[in-house]
């Protein structure tokens, strides 16, 4: 069998795994990442579909935080157009700025008890304010008012940003994320699509001297050593088997897809009987239009919908997503029940009637892709608050994505933040080596 020696091999060229890789590279480990597909990106990926450059997946990349410097420790290009609003909520039929007046003026725009919202809302900046883990972002909003669009409001947020309904998502990670977080205040498009932002990221790795990226390329198991340790791992490449040996292997697979690599017999009993994580489902319409349909010239979200959270411009910002004289959205919802069995046709009718009342023209649209997101390929591997460490009983085995996410994050964001943590572990722990660097 071929043999091939890495200090690190990262598994999965998503968002977790190419962080972490452009940072180790970067610090002079040599790196190989494998992808088993045949493009970067994972979920975060984009096709051209008739001349149009489609998002499959994470449409918009938060800028100023982590991300984006992550590009710039590492010099990978971040080529991240902001939309300038970045968000408009539709409010009595008038698609509202609230950036600079923030949660104080949404609130007043929709509600008399909006003060005491917001009262609860600063109390949250401390610990003590902070609801216990049982109390859902519902039942937390439900303390200070019953009205409807107020729901809806938190509603979509929660669906937008955790892909999860207010009902799901714990109350102390939605007041975490918006009072001590980034919590995707400015963000961009990537005018090659998201996956452009992936490809930097790739650059940066077989730029730095130290890294590969092998597409098309399988792990088909992980191998421990007598001592129990990660040794290496068998690689199917170009048809081939690859025995790939490393010092260290970061998994962006996912926790369970990682211990299927291992072998779940291999890991104890009460670390095995975690890695099966309740992952999250949204569902996508990708369309066309001769005609602008959307004024906001980034996400546009509303308080009164039946499931859709978010319509996306792209082409407002990033006019070369799409061929010339046309516009490009996306409309995006979350189901009921967010995690769990659904029934798919029924979700993708409720999208569509959203669609059609609130743009005006859709019918007219090209609908150009519509996609449902779930079980071993959706939004999130773990629904925010209930993510497993992204350490493992393996002492040089880590994992890294959206199942390994801190506490209260989400998105890409997320995975920039677990890569960043690890890659310090790493190096604390299996310095680099002065003949490889
Ligand atoms: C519809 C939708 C909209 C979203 N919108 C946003 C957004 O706007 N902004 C945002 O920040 N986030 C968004 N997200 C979330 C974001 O896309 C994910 O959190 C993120 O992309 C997850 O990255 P990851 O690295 O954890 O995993 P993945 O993207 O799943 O990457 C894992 C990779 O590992 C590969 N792999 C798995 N097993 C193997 C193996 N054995 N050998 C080789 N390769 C393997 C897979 O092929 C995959 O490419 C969205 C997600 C969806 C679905």
């Amino acid at each position: 069998m071929e043999q091939h020696d890495v200090d690190v091999l990262v598994i999965g060229a998503g968002a977790g795994g190419l962080f972490t890789a452009a940072r180790l590279a970067h610090r002079g480990y040599r790196t190989l990442v494998v992808e088993r597909l045949d493009r970067v990106g994972g979920r975060a990926s984009s096709e051209v579909i008739d001349g149009f450059t489609v998002n499959n997946g994470a449409i918009v990349i938060e800028t100023g935080g982590i991300t984006e410097q992550t590009f710039a420790e590492v010099g990978a290009r971040f080529d991240v157009r902001p939309a300038k609003p970045p968000i408009l909520y539709r409010l009595g039929g008038k698609d509202v700025d609230v950036t600079g007046g923030g949660w104080g003026y949404l609130l007043g725009k929709l509600t008399r008890q909006g003060a005491k919202l917001l009262d609860g809302l600063g109390a949250a900046r401390t610990d003590d304010g902070l609801p216990d883990g049982g109390l859902s972002t519902t039942d937390w909003v439900r303390r200070y008012t019953g009205n409807e669009k107020v729901h809806g409001i938190f509603r979509n947020m929660c669906a937008s940003i955790f892909a999860v309904s207010s009902d799901d998502l714990p109350a102390a990670v939605f007041l975490t994320y918006f009072t001590r977080r980034s919590a995707f205040k400015k963000f961009g498009f990537c005018p090659e699509g998201t996956i452009g932002v992936w490809r930097a990221l790739a650059d940066a790795v077989e730029g730095s001297g130290h890294g590969e990226v092998w597409l098309s390329s399988e792990v088909r198991s992980v191998d421990l050593g007598p001592d129990g340790a990660v040794a290496g791992a068998t690689v199917v490449r170009d048809g081939r088997e690859v025995s790939v040996t490393c010092r260290v292997a970061v998994s962006d697979a996912g926790p369970a897809a990682t211990a299927d690599l291992v072998g779940r017999d291999r890991l104890p009993a009460d670390y095995a009987a975690t890695v099966d994580t309740t992952p999250c489902a949204m569902l996508v319409v990708n369309f066309a239009s001769r005609e602008p349909l959307v004024e906001a010239p980034g996400l546009l979200s509303f308080a009164t919908t039946r499931r859709m959270c978010y319509v996306a411009n792209f082409t407002a910002t990033c006019p070369e997503m799409a061929p010339e004289g046309w516009h490009l959205y996306n409309g995006t919802s979350v189901p009921e029940p967010a995690t769990g069995d659904f029934d798919e046709s029924r979700e993708m009718d409720l999208l569509y009637a959203d669609l059609r009342e609130q743009i005006p023209g859709f019918d007219g649209a090209r609908v150009l892709s519509t996609t449902v997101w779930r079980d071993a390929w959706p939004p999130q591997r773990a629904v925010a608050g209930h993510d497993l460490p992204h350490t493992t009983p393996i002492a040089n085995l880590w994992n890294v994505g959206d199942a390994v996410k801190q506490f209260a994050n989400g998105g890409t964001t997320a995975c920039a933040e677990t890569a960043a943590l690890v890659v310090d572990e790493i190096a604390a722990r299996f310095p680099v080596r002065e003949t490889t660097a």
